[in-house]
């Protein structure tokens, strides 16, 4: 498999000089399992993947989305393969909601938000809202599956994470997820059982968190202890708070080090090879 990030960043984008080396674009992950693409969250990130993702037209495509709050959805109308004819997405959220995913992306396109209304866009669309522990087999294009796991986080309005299992091997995407105190969120420990890489929300430093608690994020001191019980290899530090700058990232990424070795701070166009 291999791991693309496109967007990394929390909450709202966050361009400027300050971030150019972590990038200021919001939640978005390429997976490539065989050939079968899968997109993790449609965040800004989304609209530069699209731009790759128009050289491989027509393409099917399967997108999984944690949540909709505005960082995880607001590329999806400038996502421009989902303009073109030909195009398949499975589009894939949870049933934790007041509404379905259809709905609420077509909300997000609905005038006056947005002058295109999301039933004109050309690519063939289908939507399923996925009970929680609900497995979904992808084809790999070479006679194998890609299997796409998921778990509840702790995250206001609700959150999935997912695990995506392919060739003996497992990523686990576990993003606005809060930590429990004085306990290890049970349901992601299981969900990132050995896996490779587990890409963790990871928006504050300890000290931050403590004026945010109950806003839905982790710290990568949380992390590292949630990989170390999981015996996940790697930690990827995700979702990162907009107010950190590139240096603010990196030091966050040194002190992670210090407790768990095999870390990284996720930035956009950082690829991981599993
Ligand atoms: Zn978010
Ligand atoms: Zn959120």
């Amino acid at each position: 498999m291999q791991i693309t990030f496109w967007g990394v960043r929390g909450s709202i984008p966050t361009p400027g000089p300050a971030t150019v080396q972590i990038g200021g674009n919001t939640s978005c992950v390429e997976v490539r399992a065989g050939k079968a693409i899968l997109i993790f969250d449609g965040g800004t990130g989304l609209r530069l993947l699209g731009k790759k993702l128009a050289k491989e037209a027509p393409l099917t495509a399967h997108m999984f989305f944690s949540h909709v709050h505005w960082d995880h959805i607001q590329g999806f109308p400038f996502f421009e393969p989902a303009f073109v004819k030909g195009n398949v997405f499975h589009l894939y959220g949870g049933n934790n909601v007041s509404r379905t995913l259809e709905e609420t992306l077509e909300g997000q396109m609905d005038h006056p938000n947005f002058p295109v209304h999301l039933g004109v866009m050309g690519a063939t669309m289908t939507f399923a809202d996925l009970p929680e522990g609900q497995a979904v087999e992808i084809d790999d294009g070479a006679g194998g599956k890609v299997r796409v796991t998921n778990a509840r986080g702790n995250h206001p309005q609700g959150v999935y994470a997912f695990r995506v299992e392919y060739a003996g091997k497992a990523i686990v995407y576990a993003t606005d997820t809060e930590h429990y105190e004085g306990r290890i969120d049970e349901k992601l420990t299981a969900l990132a059982k050995d896996a490779a890489v587990l890409i963790y929300d990871s928006q504050y430093t300890p000290e931050e968190y403590n004026s945010k608690k109950g806003w839905g994020h982790s710290t990568f001191e949380e992390g590292a202890k949630l990989a170390k019980l999981a015996g996940a290899k790697k930690l990827v530090l995700y979702h990162h708070d907009p107010m950190q700058n590139d240096a603010a990232v990196r030091e966050k990424e040194k002190r992670a080090k210090a407790v768990f070795p095999d870390v990284i701070a996720a930035h956009e166009g950082l690829v991981l090879d599993v």
